[in-house]
């Protein structure tokens, strides 16, 4: 490559610049806010793991185990190391390393990265951006509710239409046992209608052919043996309380007896919050309970539930549906018309900032600061409410000239800068 070549992102990794860029500050604020009031707390885990977490986390036969992953050696000790295409298994990793369940369960949330190698398109990329709640240590189906319902206010917090939620029980070994053999039989039958992947997986992982994305397959899973029907008693109850709850919410939802989602660790109850909106990346959220997935990666057994959401999806979605985010401007936009006085005033800026109000500062080009007209027209493209003017004559008098922007007369006032604190205030959008 020659110098002078120029260097671009990695494909399906984006770079999120400004302006849009405060709509994902402003989603994370919601899910903070949101999380907060559920009293799930926030989890920060490594986004490098090692390869034997996920292999054995999420199942060596899934799709991200076998084709999706950036696993690479460590050039320096030669460990395999995969950089996390999800976040629950690192979770769970962690919760065993600093034995978090020793005083009982615990509700958590993330966000963050993951990487997956897959076939860039919309709504789909290589880096993308997840959001996820775990609660672990509950095996109550009121925790799964709790789960589901903390999406759904999401949703609404945001202002997120046309999402039908999903559901089905994926049941217990024992049950997925029974039923393991009956769809291997059905499938073996129709071998031929099966498609690569679908033949490889026939007796490692028979399950997971019905999580296919292969359109020429649909008719073949949709009419294969049931995973639901080989529930018990105990599975079904606990099914039931999950869809009484929700019922006595108002959050609608659909049964979906062909959802198996991607990764093997899922136990009873899963979901999805799907949409038709964003073409064939429909799914927005996902998740389930994943009660075997503690003693999997070497804890002592205990049972969890989470889910995970897709952000990129979750804005391009709320973009299809019209819903504006408010733009990011500065409360106030610094007129500095004589270079001399820069440290003065930016000692007042300080003060203003130390107060909460946004301040952008006007910058010399290498000529000096330019002429007032130019000033005011920088001011006015920066959005900002109010322009203060730090013309000589006010500085002398320890003074500052605030003019509004916005409201077509340009209303001023002369303020005081040993005062600064009594007129702050107003110059905040929300003060
Ligand atoms: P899909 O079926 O679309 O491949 P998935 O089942 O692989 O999704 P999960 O592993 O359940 O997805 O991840 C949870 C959520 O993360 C998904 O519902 C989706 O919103 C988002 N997601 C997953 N993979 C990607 C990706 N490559 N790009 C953008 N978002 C993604
Ligand atoms: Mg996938």
């Amino acid at each position: 490559m020659s110098k002078t070549q120029k260097l671009v992102a990695i494909k399906g990794m984006n770079d999120i610049l400004p302006p849009e860029s405060a709509r994902w500050e402003w989603l994370e604020e919601k899910v903070r806010n949101l999380m907060e009031r559920f009293a799930y707390r926030n989890m920060r885990t490594p986004i490098v793991e090692p390869t034997a977490l996920f292999v054995r986390g999420l199942g060596e036969v899934t799709d991200i185990v076998e084709k999706e992953m950036y696993s690479f050696e460590d050039k320096l000790n030669g460990e395999h190391l995969t950089l996390r295409p999800e976040a629950t298994a690192g979770v769970v990793r962690a919760v065993v390393e600093h034995t978090m369940l020793y005083e009982g369960g615990k509700r958590l949330y993330y966000m963050g990265p993951m990487f997956r190698h897959e076939k860039p398109q919309r709504g789909r990329y290589r880096q993308f951006h997840q959001v996820g709640a775990e609660a672990l240590g509950f095996p109550g189906a009121e925790v799964d509710a709790e789960l589901i319902l903390l999406a759904n206010s999401l949703w609404e917090e945001i202002g997120l239409q046309n999402v039908e939620l999903q559901l089905n029980s994926l049941g217990q070994p024992e049950e997925r046992k029974a039923h393991r053999s009956a769809l291997i039989a059905y499938l073996e039958q129709n071998v031929d209608a099966l498609d690569e992947d679908a033949r490889r997986r026939l007796y490692s992982n028979p399950l997971r052919i019905l999580d296919t994305k292969n359109p020429a397959m649909q008719d073949l899973v949709n009419a294969a043996p049931r995973l639901f029907d080989f529930l018990g008693e105990a599975s079904l109850k606990h099914f039931d309380t999950v869809k009484a709850i929700l019922d006595a919410n108002g959050v609608k939802w659909t049964m979906n007896p062909r959802l198996v989602r991607g990764m093997d660790y899922y136990n009873l109850t899963v979901f999805e919050f799907v949409t038709t909106q964003l073409g064939s990346q429909g799914t927005i959220c996902g998740g389930g309970r994943y009660d075997y997935l503690i003693e999997e990666v070497g804890g002592k057994p205990a049972p969890a539930v989470g889910w995970a959401l897709g952000a990129e999806r979750v804005l391009e979605l709320l973009k299809e549906q019209g819903s504006q985010v408010p733009a990011l401007v500065p409360d106030v936009y610094a007129i500095v018309p004589d270079a001399g006085s820069l440290p003065q005033v930016i000692a007042a800026l300080q003060k203003l900032r130390a107060a909460g109000v946004s301040v952008q500062m006007h910058t010399s080009s290498g000529e000096g600061m330019g002429s007032m007209k130019s000033q005011f027209k920088k001011a006015d493209a920066s959005g900002a409410r109010f322009a203060l003017v730090f013309g000589a004559d006010e500085l002398a008098r320890g003074a500052v000239t605030v003019k509004s922007m916005r409201d077509g007369e340009g209303r001023q006032s002369e303020q005081s800068l040993d005062a600064i604190g009594t007129w702050a205030g107003t110059l905040k959008i929300s003060g």
